[in-house]
């Protein structure tokens, strides 16, 4: 996992719940998801809203909360997604592979 987090301010967390669809308590740090010396900018999930994901976006030191569409884990056999709505809990387009377990380092998609 990249080392990279933010600690997000008060007013940062406020604006992250001020829609009432918000579903995640505050955590104390936002850990980027993507794997160590990953290219392209730091991206931590900091918020879900049903059907859209806020994330925020760390880029030459400038930190910004950006929505980004749930990643469908596209090329994946269905065998292996079971029933899941929300397969991988990246975002679109991401780098790297796919994720399934919320929280731990991705995983690649392959089952023995
Ligand atoms: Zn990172
Ligand atoms: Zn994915």
């Amino acid at each position: 996992m990249c080392p990279h987090y933010n600690v997000l301010t008060d007013a940062e967390w406020a604006r992250l719940t001020a829609d009432k669809a918000a579903a995640h308590g505050r955590n104390a740090t936002c850990l980027c998801e993507s794997a160590p010396g990953h290219p392209g900018p730091h991206l931590a999930p900091a918020q879900s809203y049903g059907n859209r994901d806020t994330w925020i976006r760390r880029v030459d030191g400038v930190r910004e909360p950006v929505d980004l569409a749930h990643c469908l884990a596209a090329g994946i056999p269905a065998d292996d997604l079971a029933d899941d709505p929300e397969p991988c809990h990246l975002f679109d387009g991401h780098p790297g592979s796919h994720s399934f377990d919320p929280g731990a380092a991705p995983v690649h998609p392959t089952r023995g």
